[in-house]
């Protein structure tokens, strides 16, 4: 979608510190860290929301939390523990409307959450 934020970014037309990037998902380090490691997870195709996918995403959305986990080792934080958070619509908390998954870690968490 060209007026995308994270679209842009997939598409390399807006920086962002990469990690990760294969055919599916992308990952990058969020402008506005919340943990000594924040990195967002993103598909490539443009999803608003979690809510906008079906049983047909189910590889995708697979592909998204394993790529989480192998940037959490890739950053030496799975060991100690970390979470994975799909902020999803207005009262999810959700800014960016393009589907990403949140790794935060590198210190204790809190529960529940805000
Ligand atoms: P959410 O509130 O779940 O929609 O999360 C959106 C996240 O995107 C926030 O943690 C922001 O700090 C992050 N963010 C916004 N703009 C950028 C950007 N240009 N590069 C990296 N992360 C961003
Ligand atoms: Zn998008």
């Amino acid at each position: 979608m060209s007026d995308c934020l994270f679209c842009k970014i997939a598409a390399k037309t807006i920086p962002a510190k990469l990690v990760h990037e294969d055919d599916q998902v992308v990952a990058f380090d969020d402008i506005n860290p919340q943990a000594p490691v924040h990195t967002l997870v993103i598909p490539r195709r443009h999803v608003a929301s979690m809510a906008e996918l079906n049983e047909a995403d189910a590889g995708l959305l697979g592909h998204l939390l394993l790529v989480g986990n192998q940037v959490a080792k890739q950053k030496g934080i799975a060991e100690g523990g970390y979470r994975l958070v799909v902020n999803t619509g207005r009262n999810g908390g959700q800014t960016v409307f393009h589907l990403h998954l949140h790794l935060l870690g590198g210190r204790p968490m809190h529960w529940p959450p805000g």
